[in-house]
């Protein structure tokens, strides 16, 4: 998986915790949990990966197919449209077929048990919400919203006017919401994501290489007002997680749950 990830663990000291039995570690991290009075979630493409969304460092998918730094480039979108025009209809296509999973549900559960506060999402799949969380900052857009340049109507799939770019009524061109390469980030979003992150008392740090900024930057704020972190990740990432559970998402929550007083 990700050589970083990689990188990072080698050269020093793991946290004792992490020698524990996979046991003690729910035992632990339910502990947390329980004792938290604020939590919320970071999650990245590995929250997604059991839907059958591949990461995007190890996906054999469709970035194999539509090139990033062509199809996903804002200064490419800005100076030709339909690339990224060309590509969504295959994203949307594979992404409205797939379902949440159990690491989705479990996340919705823990918002319903009143155990999860805030889920701060770099994934634009929406199956946060699909999953049932009302708590869902997209800090990287939604796929399936979109916005007019020119006069800022919004669009979804239902009212998207047809055409590769597609344009508006008032002739401007439309644009994702999802945030593109070298694109600025959603202003609200990212307050309301740096507001949560300092003001939590326990991350769950789910499925990010942590790699992408400034979203790999929120555990790492998050850390410095005093809070604890949980990262889940079959490959931790971290440096500075209080609690790391080598495992699948789709296990590790579910487990987590059951482990909850
Ligand atoms: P990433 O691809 O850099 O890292 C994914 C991480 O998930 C890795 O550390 C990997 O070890 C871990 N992982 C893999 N399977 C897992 C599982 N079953 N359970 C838990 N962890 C698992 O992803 P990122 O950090 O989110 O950054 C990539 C960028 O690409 C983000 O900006 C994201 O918006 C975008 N992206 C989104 C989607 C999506 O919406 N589902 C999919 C691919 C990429």
């Amino acid at each position: 998986m990700s050589g970083a990830s990689g990188s990072k663990t080698i050269d020093r000291p793991l946290p004792v915790i992490y020698n524990c039995l996979m046991d003690d570690l729910y035992i632990k991290a339910a502990e947390l949990l329980n004792n938290s009075r604020r939590t919320i979630a970071l999650t990245g493409a590995g929250v997604s990966a059991e839907s059958g969304i591949p990461t995007f460092r190890n996906d054999d998918g469709l970035w194999k197919k539509y090139d990033p730094a062509i199809y996903a480039s804002y200064e490419v979108f800005l100076r030709d449209p339909s690339k990224y025009w060309e590509m969504r209809g295959d994203f949307i296509r594979t992404y409205n077929s797939l379902a949440p999973n159990n690491a989705h549900k479990a996340l919705a559960k823990m918002e319903r048990l009143g155990k999860l506060d805030q889920i701060i999402t770099q994934n634009i799949d929406g199956l946060h919400s699909k999953a049932g969380n009302r708590e869902v900052i997209e800090i990287h857009g939604n796929l399936q919203e979109s916005s007019c340049m020119t006069c800022n109507r919004e669009f979804t799939p239902a009212n998207l006017p047809e055409g590769i770019p597609p344009y508006c009524p008032c002739g401007g061109v439309i644009k994702p919401s999802t945030v593109l390469f070298g694109e600025p980030m959603p202003e609200e979003a990212m307050e309301r994501a740096l507001f949560e992150s300092s003001h939590c008392n326990l991350m769950l740090v789910i499925g990010t290489s942590a790699t992408v900024q400034p979203a790999a930057s929120l555990p790492v704020i998050a850390m410095d007002h005093g809070a604890r972190l949980i990262e889940i990740n079959p490959e931790p990432a971290l440096f500075h997680a209080d609690l790391r559970i080598p495992e699948q998402a789709g296990r590790a929550l579910p487990a987590l749950l059951d482990n909850l007083p």
